[in-house]
């Protein structure tokens, strides 16, 4: 069967144009991935998507946009793609040993957070390990959190955690931060923001939520624990386009290279979401260019 469109990711990019091309009548078929939901999926309350003024829980809303989309027909497969033919006339989508043709395709596979890498930050994820502080920065009022990282992100994360807690501490590993100049002058200049030099984390305590973190001096070695709330990781993120190597443009840091946000290289071939974005990567942001590349699609299929 030659499918008008495959959807490849569940995040709401993904979702936005599963249920915009099955409004259409194109009855999509998307590749949800065994982690359905992407990033939305480890993050607690979402406060800024409208229409929810008392916020939802990221799960809660992957799934609704989920259901909405099949009851408009969509279809979904619940598992990882395992290769992908981009230069055949039709596309081909391999998920396993079974290979599905199609006349278009939307990438949204989204980007992931980098992360320490330590089994104690991976046990407490949406248990005050967190990486997105505009989605769960709101939720640590007068506590006291960490972030780790020197770069942009590092910096507009702590200006805007310091908006809600009482101390906001950032943990680098060097003692010069790669951030603008701009941003680091903001977060000297803002008195709840102190800066922890030359150091990395060790280890995050706590048995069910975070308590607290180890912390491990980068030039001699001395350990120390400070007690938290909460710890965002802010070391970048790094888009899910491996499968992509050598069948799209994609820039040095392995995201894909658009035109008008959701075209590629090849016609056909769309794009959504944080996959091809490393500036914006917001829910909101991701369903509206899910809705933009669904609309091409159309388009592209008349
Ligand atoms: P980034 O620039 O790559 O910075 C990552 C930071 O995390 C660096 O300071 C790095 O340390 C640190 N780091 C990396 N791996 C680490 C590890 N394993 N342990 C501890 N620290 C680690 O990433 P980003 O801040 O997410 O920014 C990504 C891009 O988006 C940049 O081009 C940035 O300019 C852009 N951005 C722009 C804005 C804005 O313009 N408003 C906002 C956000 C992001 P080192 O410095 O030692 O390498």
């Amino acid at each position: 069967m030659m499918e008008n469109v495959i959807i490849v990711g569940s995040g709401p990019a993904g979702l936005t144009a599963a249920l915009y091309t099955a409004r259409e009548g194109l009855n999509p078929l998307v590749i949800s991935g065994m982690a359905f939901g992407g990033q939305l999926q480890l993050t607690t309350v979402v406060e800024n998507f409208p229409a929810f003024p008392d916020g939802i829980p990221g799960p809660d809303l992957v799934m609704r946009i989920r259901n909405q989309a099949q009851k408009f027909g969509a279809r979904f497969i619940d598992e990882d793609l395992t290769g992908i033919e981009a230069d055949g006339d039709p596309f081909k989508v391999m998920v396993n040993e079974k290979e599905y043709e199609s006349r278009s395709i939307i990438i949204a596979t989204g980007a992931s957070a980098k992360w320490l890498g330590l089994d104690s930050e991976q046990r407490l994820i949406g248990r005050g390990v967190s990486s997105c502080a505009t989605c769960d920065g709101p939720l640590y009022r007068n506590k006291k959190v960490a972030v780790v990282g020197g770069g942009d992100t590092a910096m507009e994360d702590s200006l805007f955690l310091s908006k809600f807690a009482r101390e906001v501490i950032i943990i680098h590993r060097r003692d010069k931060f790669r951030a603008s100049k701009i941003l680091q002058s903001r977060v000297m200049s803002t008195s709840n923001i102190k800066i922890r030099w030359n150091s990395i984390v060790d280890e995050v305590i706590g048995s069910e939520f975070v308590k607290g973190i180890r912390i491990k001096d980068t030039v001699n070695g001395t350990l120390d624990e400070i007690q938290i709330d909460g710890l965002f990781v802010a070391i970048g993120h790094a888009p899910n386009t491996s499968f992509l190597k050598g069948k799209l443009k994609l820039d040095e840091k392995g995201y894909i290279i658009t035109r008008d946000e959701v075209f590629t290289d090849i016609p056909g071939i769309f794009v959504a979401g944080d996959v091809a974005d490393k500036r914006y990567r917001q829910a909101i942001t991701a369903a509206a260019s899910g809705a933009k590349a669904a609309l091409e699609v159309r388009a592209f299929l008349m």
